[in-house]
């Protein structure tokens, strides 16, 4: 099962996919954690990378695309994957179509996460995860039990990503808009989405992609 998790900046895609690793053993292809990494290995592609990520625009199609071709060739992608935060663009899309269709495979559902643009700018700005082990936190919706102390490893080191300013966040909403919302067209065509309510709280729209899935 291959799946698309669309929605703009702060809907909740990086959450949702990590309780879709965990629950269902798929595997989280997110371009931005990949291109986060390579900014800091500070490889071709990260030091290409950075500025544009960092201005909140995007970086270019066949980088991104050669990304999750090399990944989706690591083998370990059989139970299913979750796009996230790709694809981008239209030419991403047909870029994608093209992958799976090389890999035998194709995809099976996009889920919509509708949201509220206005509390997204709040959503994004208050969030920061664990330095060691990634756990997400929010400055106002979820601390850490004991202050200043990861719940799940214990670090005390945690980090904010440096797009996550409200000058950039307006960059990538209108990117979000003008780029991204117009792929979705192309996908409701093919009956392959399925809208969930990004604003719920985390456990229902959890629920609500997993009736998806199992539907
Ligand atoms: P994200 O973590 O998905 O919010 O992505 C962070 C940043 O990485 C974006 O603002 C873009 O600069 C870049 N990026 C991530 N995924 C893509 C993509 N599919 N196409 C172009 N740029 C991307």
């Amino acid at each position: 099962m291959n799946i698309i998790l669309l929605g703009p900046p702060g809907a909740g895609k990086g959450t949702q996919a990590s309780s879709l690793v965990a629950r269902r053993g798929m595997v989280q292809l997110s371009t931005g954690d990949m291109l986060r990494a390579a900014v800091k290995a500070e490889t071709p592609v990260g030091l290409q990378a950075k500025a544009v990520m960092a201005s909140g625009a995007l970086v270019s199609d066949p980088i991104v695309s050669a990304l999750i071709g090399e990944r989706l060739d690591q083998g370990d992608t059989g139970s299913g994957v979750i796009f996230d935060g790709f694809p981008r663009t239209a030419a991403q899309a047909e870029a994608l179509d093209l992958l799976l269709a090389e890999r035998g495979q194709q995809l099976d559902h996009v889920i919509e996460l509708t949201v509220d643009e206005a509390v997204l700018t709040e959503r994004i700005v208050g969030r920061y995860t664990c330095a060691q082990c990634g756990e997400g936190y929010h400055d106002r919706f979820k601390q850490p039990a004991v202050a200043g102390v990861c719940d799940v490893c214990g670090s005390t080191s945690f980090k904010r990503r440096p797009d996550d300013t409200a000058e950039t966040i307006a960059t990538r909403m209108s990117i979000y808009r003008g780029e991204t919302a117009p792929i979705l067209p192309f996908y409701v065509a093919r009956g392959l989405v399925a809208q969930v309510d990004g604003m719920a709280d985390i456990e229902q729209v959890t629920a609500a992609i997993g009736a998806v899935l199992d539907g």
